[in-house]
């Protein structure tokens, strides 16, 4: 029994030709709309490394690597993907008539593809009720408010999956006898149940599953492009053309055809667009990721700006991309520009609130890439707009002025290694970069001599720049200052290299990231260290004798060193002792607040991100919070004070220092 046959005298094929036109014309024409859209972006060469490229569509798109890194909604929906993949094949044979199956018969291919479709079916089902349990009885906080779109497309797939087993039993009843075949075993159990259904109403039931079933498949191409169902689309591309940089490496205004930095003093600032303001600025990788988001939320879940009230969500900031597109698209594509900017859009508050922690990328099941959208919207708030948060006026003034966000003289950078008997300037195995918070901070300045006395005591050859360090630029450059940040760069690595400087040792990760992964296109190559990196192997080959610590200690993973540097094992194998650990720690670390130049920028009382933190820090019980940075000793420490929490906030190299056996040294 099938519903191939003639309606009020129709022949089904005319009526399914009819809807097959409608249903894949419009989506066509709303793919081909998108795929204009996301040309207008500029250029970004990412058709490289193939063989990389297409070993992640495998493991990412296809093995769902990401998705299923949180459990429930990821397995969900790996069960529906997958499912689909080894249904959609039955969409032909159910769109020929059966055709395809009879083919498939003659190459003895129709039973294993029947079991293959009916297992594509059940899975799809399973994940289907799982996501609808997650969404109507579980509703995690983040879903709750939403739409009803999401649970409605739900139904609508269950739909397709029950009907086509309706449809794949009325197969069954149809023949004369022996009609159960068992390589559709979930149809054999839909035959079962229908068995004792009178032929006439079988029929109608059929001839209804098979057409609600078609309907709905037809409704699903033309909602796939409206909705976060574009994703289906829109992450191959995302996929595909994932960012092989390094995390967090920026890119500078202009490079030249190996792709170094154009020197400032060679830019040409005729074709130049300095930072992001309208759509077309974007590139086109950029602009992708708006129809490439699957609304999961994972970002936003993860995002200290949102976390702590703040008008940042990276979702909202994804969603934005894709509906101002949409919005304005006709106009887009007409050349001319809409009232509204990308900026507008975003919102000044939002595109501030960002510490660049990347908490958000890297929770991304599909390689959206949130935070050069609002770096990039810095860059053309400051130097294009000039409209800034006016503390960050004070900032680009100090750090023009005496190289160092505080303003403080230049000429006292190397004031805190007094009476330490370091080399200064001088040619070195390595060059001790200290950073400015290292040098004119009163705190941190300890954490640089603990660092310098270690590597005394190691033997270690090292010299530090003395005056002739500058910032390195991360936090002009993260405040989307790019042209400062250029000139700082370039000053540093000409006087670095003028000593001939291959191996740096930094105790802050933001040197650490900026030096080591991208100062390499301003003509700067080193191999750069954190110095938990290189007093944990002093420690580890004898060279330093450390007492495990004895107090209870927590370790705060800076968001440069842990998720965005990847080195999470030799701060806490330099500390030595079993630490307590947060339970938001490595790589899944919650940020301090303190990055993307959030540290110089005033935070409202009640939506501080480094409150959340010292919660964290002081729900395990630890006597101690170590930190291996800057930054997060500022924040930390301010952030403890705020909950009244008194334990002391402590660089790894302060507490190694108190534990050096001096007696077996
Ligand atoms: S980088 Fe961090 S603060 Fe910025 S949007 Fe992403 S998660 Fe939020
Ligand atoms: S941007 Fe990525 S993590 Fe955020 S909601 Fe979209 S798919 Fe999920």
């Amino acid at each position: 029994m099938d519903p191939f046959h003639d309606y009020y005298g129709i022949p089904w094929w005319v009526l399914l030709g009819l809807w097959s036109f409608i249903a894949i014309g419009l989506h066509v024409y709303q793919v081909g709309f998108i795929v204009k859209l996301i040309r207008l972006g500029k250029d970004d060469d990412r058709f490289n490394s193939w063989k990389q490229r297409m070993k992640e569509f495998l493991t990412d798109w296809l093995g769902q690597r990401k998705v299923v890194e949180d459990k429930l909604a990821g397995y969900a929906h790996a069960l529906i993907f997958w499912g689909f993949l080894m249904l959609v094949s039955d969409v032909i044979d159910l769109g020929t008539g059966g055709l395809f199956a009879e083919l498939l018969e003659k190459i003895y291919l129709a039973n294993i593809w029947n079991l293959i479709v009916d297992i594509g079916y059940t899975m799809a089902g399973i994940g289907i009720l799982f996501a609808l349990y997650r969404r109507l009885i579980v509703k995690p906080e983040k879903l709750k408010g939403a739409s009803m779109e999401g649970v409605l497309i739900l139904f609508a797939i269950l739909g397709i999956v029950l009907t086509a087993f309706i449809v794949e039993a009325g197969y069954m009843l149809g023949e004369e006898e022996n009609h159960l075949n068992y390589w559709e075993p979930v149809g054999v159990l839909f035959a079962k149940q229908m068995d004792s259904i009178d032929t006439e109403t079988l029929g109608i039931i059929i001839d209804v599953s098979y057409w609600i079933h078609m309907i709905l498949i037809g409704g699903f191409l033309i909602e796939i492009p409206q909705t976060k169902h574009s994703h289906l689309i829109g992450t191959i591309p995302n996929v595909m053309f994932q960012d092989h940089n390094a995390m967090g490496t920026m890119n500078p205004m202009q490079t030249d055809e190996n792709d170094v930095a154009v020197k400032t003093d060679d830019l040409d600032f005729d074709n130049l667009t300095l930072g992001v303001n309208k759509f077309e600025d974007f590139t086109w990788r950029q602009l992708s990721d708006g129809w490439a988001c699957t609304a999961c939320a994972r970002c936003q879940d993860v995002c200290p700006a949102y976390n702590s009230g703040k008008t940042l969500n990276p979702m909202q900031i994804i969603m934005d991309v894709k509906n101002y597109g949409k919005e304005h698209g006709s106009l887009l594509l007409a050349g001319e520009e809409p009232e509204e900017t990308i900026v507008d859009r975003f919102t000044p508050d939002a595109i501030w609130a960002c510490t660049t922690c990347y908490a958000c990328v890297d929770a991304c099941p599909v390689h959206i890439e949130h935070v050069p959208k609002l770096t990039d919207t810095r860059r053309h708030l400051v130097m294009e707009a000039s409209e800034f948060p006016e503390e960050l006026q004070n900032l680009f003034n100090n750090l023009e002025r005496n190289s160092n966000p505080w303003g403080m003289g230049a000429h006292t950078r190397a004031d805190w290694a007094e009476g330490l008997d370091l080399k200064i300037g001088e040619p070195a195995e390595y060059l001790f970069y200290v950073g400015c918070a290292g040098s004119f901070d009163d705190r941190n300045k300890k954490v640089s001599r603990a660092t310098a006395k270690l590597l005394k005591e190691a033997g270690v050859d090292f010299s530090i720049l003395g005056e002739m360090e500058m910032c390195n630029g991360d936090p002009a450059r993260r405040a989307g200052n790019e042209f400062l940040f250029q000139m700082m760069a370039e000053m540093n690595v000409d006087n670095m290299n003028s000593l001939g400087t291959l191996k740096v040792i930094t105790a802050c990760p933001h040197c650490f990231h900026t030096i080591g992964k991208e100062y390499e296109k301003f003509g700067g190559k080193y191999e750069v260290y954190h110095h938990s990196q290189v007093l944990n192997d002093l420690r580890q080959k004898g060279k330093l004798k450390i007492n495990n610590f004895e107090d209870k200690v927590t370790f705060h993973d800076p968001c440069y060193l842990g998720r965005i540097g990847g080195e999470t094992e030799a701060p806490r194998e330099a500390l030595g002792g079993d630490l307590i650990e947060m339970e938001r720690h490595g790589e899944k670390s919650f940020c301090c607040g303190g990055g993307g130049a959030r540290i110089w920028m005033e935070e409202d009382a009640d939506k501080r991100v480094n409150e959340i933190r010292a919660k964290e820090a002081s729900k395990t019980g630890a006597d101690c919070v170590a930190v291996g940075c800057p930054f997060c000793m500022t924040m930390m420490s301010d952030g403890l004070k705020e909950i009244g929490d008194v334990k002391p906030v402590k660089d790894i190299s302060e507490i190694m220092l108190e534990n050096l056996n001096t007696e077996e040294a």
